[in-house]
Order: structure tokens, then C-alpha cells, then sequence
């Protein structure tokens, strides 16, 4: 990989981060404001995403904000609140990393509570959707706007018993293509899928408990992909499917 971002690759820009308070959300949350994002928190546990906030502000001269919502429980009122904060705040949007997720039950289908089925759906799907269409108004405002969705590799190729976890990925990166497409021509908003591939967090320690995290790379080592997709420097690459893990850089002719 042979991507080095300048360290004001995103200075000025605003960007709003799902699940910032862990894992990689967290990594690219602190990654985008040390590149010089005014980065906007959200996640469902306040304190872990005001330690997040606190180490931006010690570390660097942007102005995060903390936004505590339970994606599972967004509706039209919760997203219009939220656009009308942006607004009020920042006037627009430059980026949206949709990372949040929950793994659900790793069972047969024959097996999944509905219940279950549904809330995966919601936080992984629906609430990405909802809260995309939410923030197109303040994209469009943006001249050079980024969407980054997290997919994975269950969400490209199905594997038996990751049940509404890979359902929602497939959609996730349906949604990518659909959005994309409709923006291509206009040029100033671009829409990518990342598969982090197997990271060092606690969903991945949750979906492989027997597997020594120390096997695996941290969300830090990704941190090049996710800068290079928010950046000026992917500007014209929409629609394209990425895998951290493997990513050979820009400047790589098979780069997607
Ligand atoms: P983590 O479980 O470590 O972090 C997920 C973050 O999302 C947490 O901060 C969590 O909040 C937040 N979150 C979960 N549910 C909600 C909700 N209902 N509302 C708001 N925030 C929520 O996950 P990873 O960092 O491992 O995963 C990040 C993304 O990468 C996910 O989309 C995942 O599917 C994908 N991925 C990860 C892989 C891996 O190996 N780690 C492999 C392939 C894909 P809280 O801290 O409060 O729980």
C-alpha cells in the first residue's frame, strides 16, 4: 500500500462518523480529525464516544461534536433533528462514513428469531438508508462529497449461518450501487463500499471467540483506505468495491 495523505488531507471538512465510539469507527474518527475533519460522533454509548471526543480535542485544533443515538430506534423525526443540528452547526456535509453494525445471531436460518432478523436489518440497513437520505440535502451543499459504506465479506459472497448480518451487508451494498449510479453524473458526490476483511475489534472477537486477535490487523492499518476514499484524493471514484485488507493503494491500476 502506498498511500501517504498530507496532514491536512481533510482540513475544513465536515464528516459524520456512525459507531465512532469503538472499534473502527473510533480509528477513523480520530484519523479523519488528526487530517483535520471537524468530525461529528455518533454511536449509541455516550461515554465511550466522549473519550473519543476528549482525545480530539486534546490532540488536535478541529471541533468534534458528540451525537448519542441508538440507530436502531431512528426515525423520519430523530433524522430530521439531526440534519437540522448539521445544519445549524456546519451549514454542510462533506462525509459520511456509514460504519455502525451489530452481528446478530450466528444460527441457521431455520433458527433466527424474527425479532432479531429485523433489528440487524435496522441498524445495519435501514438506518443507512434513513440516515443517507437524511443527509443528502446537506451533501449536495458540499462541492466534493464523500459516502463511504461498510460492507463485508459475507455481504459479497453468502456464508450459512450469518443469518441477517450478511442479508444486511448485500443490502448495504445494493444501496452503494443505487446511490452511486443516480449521483455519477452530477460528479460532486461519490459512493464506495469498503470490507474491512477480519480486524482487531469486538465484533470480531464476538463472531471468532476462539482466534487470537494478535493474528489479525488493527482498524489503525486500514486507516489509509478510509482517508483515501474521504479525501479530495478519490474524487471521480464512485461505485467501486474496496477490501482494506488487501488494498494495494491509489495509484494501483487494480486499485478497486
Ligand atoms: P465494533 O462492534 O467494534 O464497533 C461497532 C460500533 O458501532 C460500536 O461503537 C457500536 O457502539 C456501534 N453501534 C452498534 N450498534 C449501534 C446502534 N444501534 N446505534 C449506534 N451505534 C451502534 O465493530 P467493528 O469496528 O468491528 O465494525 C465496524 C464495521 O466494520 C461494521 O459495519 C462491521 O460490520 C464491519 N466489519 C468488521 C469486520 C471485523 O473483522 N471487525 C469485518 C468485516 C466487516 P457501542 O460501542 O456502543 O456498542
Amino acid at each position: 500500500m502506498n498511500y501517504q495523505p498530507p496532514d491536512d488531507l481533510l482540513a475544513g471538512r465536515v464528516v459524520l462518523i456512525t459507531g465512532a465510539g469503538d472499534g473502527i469507527g473510533k480509528a477513523a474518527a480520530l484519523s479523519y480529525a488528526r487530517h483535520g475533519a471537524n468530525v461529528i460522533l455518533l454511536g449509541r454509548t455516550r461515554s465511550k464516544l466522549e473519550a473519543v471526543f476528549d482525545e480530539i480535542e486534546d490532540t488536535t485544533d478541529t471541533r468534534p461534536v458528540v451525537v448519542p443515538a441508538d440507530l436502531e430506534h431512528l426515525d423520519e423525526a430523530s433524522g430530521d433533528a439531526l440534519l437540522k443540528a448539521i445544519e445549524d452547526e456546519f451549514g454542510r456535509l462533506d462525509g459520511l462514513l456509514h460504519n455502525a453494525s451489530v452481528l446478530g445471531a450466528r444460527v441457521p436460518v431455520m433458527h433466527y428469531g424474527y425479532d432479531e432478523w429485523h433489528r440487524v436489518m435496522q441498524v445495519n440497513a435501514n438506518a443507512t438508508v434513513l440516515l443517507t437520505i437524511k443527509m443528502l440535502p446537506l451533501l449536495d451543499v458540499a462541492e466534493d462529497a464523500s459516502i463511504i459504506l461498510t460492507s463485508s465479506g459475507v455481504g459479497r459472497t453468502g456464508r450459512a449461518y450469518w443469518g441477517a448480518y450478511a442479508v444486511s451487508k448485500f443490502a448495504v451494498e445494493g444501496f452503494s450501487q443505487v446511490l452511486a449510479d443516480e449521483h455519477e453524473e452530477a460528479g460532486h458526490l461519490r459512493v464506495n463500499s469498503v470490507n474491512p476483511g477480519g480486524t482487531r475489534t469486538t465484533m470480531r472477537a464476538q463472531a471468532y471467540p476462539q482466534e487470537d486477535p494478535q493474528t489479525l490487523p488493527t482498524a489503525e492499518e486500514h486507516m489509509p483506505l478510509y482517508l483515501y476514499l474521504m479525501g479530495p484524493d478519490s474524487r471521480g471514484i464512485t461505485g467501486r468495491q474496496f477490501d482494506a485488507r488487501s488494498w494495494p493503494g491509489p495509484s494501483d491500476p487494480d486499485t478497486e
